[in-house]
């Protein structure tokens, strides 16, 4: 008999597995979870903290938390990150109660392929170059009035040549607007839904008809080399004059019903 063969053997065959360490997807903490009819007391803290300090006072069980870079967070912040891709360090992290930055995260993802796919074509007639941007927050104007923007551009070896933009601005965070370079194409309210969430078929349909079309035809007139408001506010949508350069005052006159016809 060969004793030293036989525990090499089995040495080899029933090698324990090491425990699996709890992953942040598991691990447990002590908090009540904030999840709507939860029970659970063994939540974590959503990890987010605003520009100012502010910690966001939720917590999450397992099935209830979001996770972003191995980080637990509220469904809100969670997209709100998410959207972002913050280069750490030098953007300062929205404010804990605005749901702007996650808004436009959120709409961005449904329009993203269809924008993406006409900037290409767009790309490929000039030789020009796809840049995407994350969601930023910018300063509009001499009030500098603060929107929360996700741009995506064609670029050439002379500059940014196209420029596509689905934006929020704080003062207005119902109203989700659509530029093409700069100008405003689609206006359409918020619609409401999970910002976590995948839209339902309905907020899809919406955004296609309401933000993703207008945007598409503006490309196209600018292709063309035509004026953007010659086409783009077609088809009984409400029109602006190409004199109206301000954001307030179009959202004002949009939110009034009194666009010009
Ligand atoms: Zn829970
Ligand atoms: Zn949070």
């Amino acid at each position: 008999m060969n004793l030293h063969r036989q525990a090499f053997t089995d040495l080899s065959v029933t090698q324990p597995e090491p425990p699996s360490p709890l992953s942040v997807h598991t691990a447990l903490g002590t908090r009540p979870c904030n999840g709507i009819g939860c029970a659970s007391q063994i939540g974590i803290a959503c990890a987010y903290v605003d520009r100012r300090g502010r910690p966001c006072p939720t917590a999450w069980c397992p099935n209830h938390r979001t996770v972003f870079e191995d980080t637990v967070y509220c469904a809100l912040h969670g997209a709100t990150l998410t959207g972002l891709h913050w280069d750490f360090g030098d953007s300062p992290h929205p404010d804990v109660d605005n749901r702007v930055p996650a808004l436009v995260a959120w709409i961005s993802r449904v329009a993203e392929d269809d924008i993406v796919a006409t900037l290409q074509s767009i790309c490929r007639a000039r030789n020009e170059v796809l840049v995407r941007d994350p969601v930023r927050r910018v300063f509009l104007g001499p009030q500098r009035d603060r929107s929360w923007e996700r741009a995506w551009k064609t670029c050439s070896a002379f500059g940014v040549a196209t420029r596509v933009v689905i934006a929020v601005e704080e003062a207005n965070p119902n109203l989700v607007l659509a530029k093409v370079n700069s100008k405003i194409v689609a206006t359409l309210a918020a619609p409401a839904g999970d910002l976590a969430g995948q839209p339902p078929a309905e907020v899809v349909e919406l955004l296609f008809r309401e933000l993703v079309m207008p945007m598409s035809f503006a490309l196209d007139s600018l292709q063309q080399g035509m004026p953007l408001e010659a086409r783009a506010m077609g088809g009984g949508a409400p029109r602006w004059s190409a004199a109206e350069t301000t954001t307030a005052a179009i959202t004002g006159r949009y939110l009034a019903g009194t666009y010009a016809s």
